[in-house]
């Protein structure tokens, strides 16, 4: 969340953004006018990439000014995804019988799927016997909300992260999130937001590496290459590292170092689509190139949305999107490694 108080005014932020050429006076004078309440030009550019908040040396979160003003100032982003903010208003402010539960064991924990549809992920995800037993929700009582500032709906989190909270609170169980986004409100934007959270809960990828532990006996290592394209909410959490290099570890994959690795990554281009289609397609052509160029058989996905995003042009590339979690089953033998 956006601190003035830690703001030196250095320019690093928009310095390094890969996607305008600001020199330290411009980035400077950028970040002043928005920390004034006024409009600026990165508004109209910024694509939402979150990678300023780790630029940022003093933890002041400019991403968050950012896409709070692209809000306010109605900005391109704001625009195009007006209707889908709209909808969601509507579905706090009124009610929505959008809404799956699928009960499972009491004793075990719940797996989130945030407000996607269980279409959007891998056929076959809710047999897996990682998640059996689980209780499944999903609908737009359990959406993250943390995903709505990529999309000019950077509000939507302090209005209805409370309802969001307590809808989980009521199913009376543990909360794994298998979507990164769900996670990023229990953990940082409640606390920030003071929201109390009365449950235990975890990220997909602690739970993912902790199964993989329990049932080491069962698991074929992959020897593959694999790159990963994490999804922008990564960046609000660097432990996600320690966790997905564990489950590479234990499944015999190894994370391809590449070019667009860690701080350096590329966005999935998703809401760059939106605004500037041209610059969404070469960063994709970028990302994949890097990927290949660095050998890698596989690029390993953890968002539905980043996966849809970048599928039709990974595909034309020959190389085989892969969601975590399936991965993760390959190594158990329930799906096979994709054929070439
Ligand atoms: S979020 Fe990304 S695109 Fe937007 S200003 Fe920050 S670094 Fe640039
Ligand atoms: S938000 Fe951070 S990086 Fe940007 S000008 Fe302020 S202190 Fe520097």
């Amino acid at each position: 969340m956006w601190d003035l108080s830690k703001c030196n005014l250095c320019g690093d932020c928009l310095v390094k953004c890969r996607y305008v050429d600001y020199d330290k006076e411009r980035a400077v004078s950028e970040i002043r006018l928005l920390m004034e309440g006024r409009a600026a030009d990165i508004l109209d550019r910024c694509i939402t990439c979150n990678a300023c908040f780790q630029y940022c040396p003093t933890g002041a979160d400019p991403a968050d000014l950012i896409y709070t003003m692209q809000e306010k100032f109605k900005s391109p982003i704001y625009v195009s995804f007006k209707a889908f903010t709209d909808s969601v208003t509507k579905t706090f402010e009124k009610g929505s019988r959008d809404l799956e539960v699928i009960e499972g064991d009491p004793e075990r924990p719940a797996l989130s799927f945030d407000s996607f549809n269980f279409s959007q992920f891998p056929e076959g995800t809710l047999e897996s016997r990682m998640f059996k037993g689980m209780t499944i929700v999903r609908g737009r009582k359990y959406a993250s909300l943390v995903g709505m500032a990529h999309m000019g709906g950077a509000s939507l989190t302090e209005k209805y992260g409370r309802r969001v909270i307590d809808a989980f609170a009521e199913l009376g169980r543990d909360i794994v999130y298998i979507h990164n986004e769900g996670y990023i409100l229990a953990h940082l934007r409640a606390r920030e937001l003071g929201i109390e959270v009365p449950y235990r809960y975890m990220h997909l990828f602690e739970y993912l590496a902790g199964y993989l532990r329990d049932n080491l006996k069962d698991i074929k290592k992959l020897n593959r290459r694999v790159a990963y394209q994490p999804n922008c909410a990564v960046r609000w959490l660097p432990r996600q590292d320690e966790w997905l290099d564990e489950i590479f570890e234990l499944i015999g994959a190894e994370r391809v170092p590449r070019e667009y690795e860690g701080v350096d990554a590329l966005c999935c281009g998703g809401p760059a689509l939106f605004v500037n289609s041209e610059l969404a397609m070469s960063m994709q052509a970028e990302n994949i190139r890097d990927a290949l160029d660095h050998r890698a058989e596989a690029m390993v996905m953890i968002c539905p949305l980043c996966d849809m995003v970048m599928r039709g042009e990974t595909q034309k590339a020959g190389l085989p999107q892969i969601f975590v979690t399936d991965l993760c089953r390959m190594s158990l033998g329930e799906v096979p490694w994709p054929a070439s």
